[in-house]
């Protein structure tokens, strides 16, 4: 019971700690890795209505860089458990959505401070070891970007209950109401950050609705502890179910439903079109018209013009590109350099790529780690032995692919001589870097290229001195990219700043982590109360005049 209008505590985005020699996070986060070390794996059951179910069969979780490192054990779901998890959701429906807001913020808050204290090391761990990040790239995911979505989604939550009618005349109060989402939401989440698997099940938890929630098989592990987390800050039984198992399995049996009530999905465009076109055969059958959210493919793109900076072009386009293996869907993957600008950066950064140190993420030297599963290594290989034999596309540098140990990709730069050549349109979803390099005094067909050449609008960025470069740039990628950055790389987005997501075949572009996201996933209600009704009904103009 609310007793007050309460205003949760303002965020602020949580410090990304350094992890540089002799700092304490360095000893606990060594600590805890050596606690994933192969040899004891972790069992992850399905966790259905509070309790945990073994599922019908299990799936072994490997480090990407040691493909014969076992680190954990994972419970699959068949269809049986698919309906129980549905079902275990609808039983937590009514009274979670019913219990007030201040209540369900709390346990999102507390799983937030608990996350930046006693879990994190454990979370960037696992994050490390099941999604081969190196540190950085874990703490900036698993930690950071995950406490701020659970932050400032309390925030951005209060702002639309806040939201009410601009008047209610004399006799009357309007008023809005924010009612959670009737039935169950079906979350899907991606291998590639621990942060967004786990706030596409919390963003429809916080505002009321219960969830299904199937992660990635690669990210279970990082999950599973997360939804560990939240259970101990009080997170009700029921509210997210998770499971794991074949996806085609899950998505039959959770989309046949008829009480579905939303898709909160990230991960490939192919996959969430088939969601999509799966909910439109079942959707005579659904008792409401189920909202879908996804966010899903890029090929994002780095335009330069005459006038950037050397450096500073060399550096967005190492660090977009090559940053987590080129696992961002806002990675760089392609880019536009001028012919003049071109040879001043070649040499440079064909030799600065070919310094990147890659490895094993407990060595905390490594640029770069190896990419998520062998799935990967075969597709991202595959661009590269085309590019080797490829009469328009040359490679700069890079090109060697080991899966011996693990799955490693050396950064690779291809240069395109035809712009639609095949590395330089389709994404690949690996530490691969397409450059097409144009005539200094044919920008605008450059930029129609790089407008027109790709089906995706995910992220972008302009590299330029020039103020009226910079403008007239910005108007050409209007609606090329949902995250368009200029004189930055086109990654790392940061919640409260910059929310995220694109348009075009990259997704619904509802913005994880803002207020667009949460409003998704609650059903409005408005409300007139009439404090003096009528008691005629005829009209003035109807009496005798
Ligand atoms: P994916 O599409 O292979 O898998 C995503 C999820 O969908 C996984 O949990 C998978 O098991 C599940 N899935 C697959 N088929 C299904 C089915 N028939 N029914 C139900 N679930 C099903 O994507 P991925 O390889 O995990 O992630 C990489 C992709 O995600 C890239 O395309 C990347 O661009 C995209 N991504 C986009 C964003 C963004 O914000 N736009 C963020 C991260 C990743």
């Amino acid at each position: 019971m609310a007793l007050g209008l309460y205003h949760p505590p303002t965020p602020i985005n949580e410090p990304i700690l350094s992890y540089a020699p002799g700092t304490q996070e360095r000893k606990t986060l060594k600590a805890a890795l050596d606690r994933f070390s192969p040899g004891a794996p972790k069992d992850l059951p399905l966790v259905i209505g509070g309790k945990r179910r073994k599922g019908a069969g299990s799936m072994d979780v490997t480090c990407p860089h040691a493909k014969r490192e076992v680190l954990a054990r994972c419970a699959q779901a068949n269809t049986a458990d698919a309906e129980a998890a549905v079902g275990a959701a609808l039983a937590a429906q009514k009274d979670w959505s019913r219990f007030p807001f201040a209540e369900r913020a709390s346990v999102f808050l507390k799983a937030a401070d608990r996350l930046a204290g006693e879990y994190r090391a454990e979370i960037n761990a696992a994050t490390m070891m099941g999604q081969g990040k190196s540190v950085h790239q874990a703490e900036i995911d698993a930690a950071c970007e995950l406490i701020d979505f659970l932050r400032f989604n309390v925030y951005f939550a209060q702002k639309i209950y806040e939201s009410q009618p601009l008047y209610s005349p004399r006799g009357l109060w309007n008023r809005s109401e924010a009612r959670a989402l009737e039935g169950f939401v079906f979350a899907v989440g991606p291998f590639n950050f621990t942060a967004i698997s786990v706030n596409l099940a919390t963003a429809p938890a916080l505002m009321g609705c219960t969830v299904v929630w199937k992660p990635a098989p690669t990210a279970v592990l990082a999950s599973y502890l997360m939804l560990e987390v939240l259970e101990k800050s009080g997170l009700p039984p029921g509210v997210i179910n998770f499971i794991a198992g074949e996806p085609e399995v899950m998505g039959k049996t959770v989309l046949g439903n008829p009480n579905l009530a939303g898709i909160h999905f990230t991960g490939s465009t192919t996959t969430f079109q088939h969601l999509w076109s799966t909910v439109g055969q079942n959707i005579a059958s659904y008792k409401t018209y189920p909202r879908i959210v996804g966010e899903t493919g890029g090929k994002d793109f780095v335009f330069a013009h005459s006038s950037a900076d050397p450096q500073e072009l060399i550096t967005a386009l190492i660090r977009g590109a090559f940053e987590y293996q080129g696992q961002k869907c806002s990675a760089a993957s392609r880019a536009f350099i001028p012919r003049t600008l071109w040879k001043q950066i070649k040499d440079k950064l064909v030799a600065e790529t070919e310094m990147i140190k890659m490895g094993d993420p407990r060595d905390f030297s490594n640029f770069m780690n190896a990419v998520i599963d062998a799935r990967a290594f075969v597709k991202i290989k595959g661009y590269i032995d085309h590019a080797k034999q490829a009469s328009d596309a040359k490679i700069l540098c890079g090109g060697e692919c080991d899966d011996s140990v693990g799955y490693f990709v050396r950064p690779t730069i291809i240069e395109a001589i035809n712009p639609l050549y095949r590395s330089m349109t389709e994404e690949i979803f690996g530490p691969v870097l397409t450059i097409y390099v144009y005539d200094d005094n044919k920008e605008a067909e450059a930029v129609k290229l790089c407008e027109e050449s790709t089906a995706y609008g995910l992220t972008g960025a302009v590299m330029a001195c020039d103020r009226m470069a910079i403008d007239r740039l910005s108007r050409s990628f209007l609606n090329t990219a949902g995250n368009f950055y200029i004189n930055d790389k086109p990654t790392g987005a940061v919640v409260g700043q910059q929310a995220f997501g694109g348009g075009r075949k990259s997704g619904t572009n509802d913005k994880a982590g803002s207020e667009w996201n949460l409003a998704r996933w609650v059903s409005f209600r408005s409300v007139k109360e009439n404090f003096l009704p009528l008691t005629d009904y005829r009209y003035d103009f109807m009496k005798e005049g």
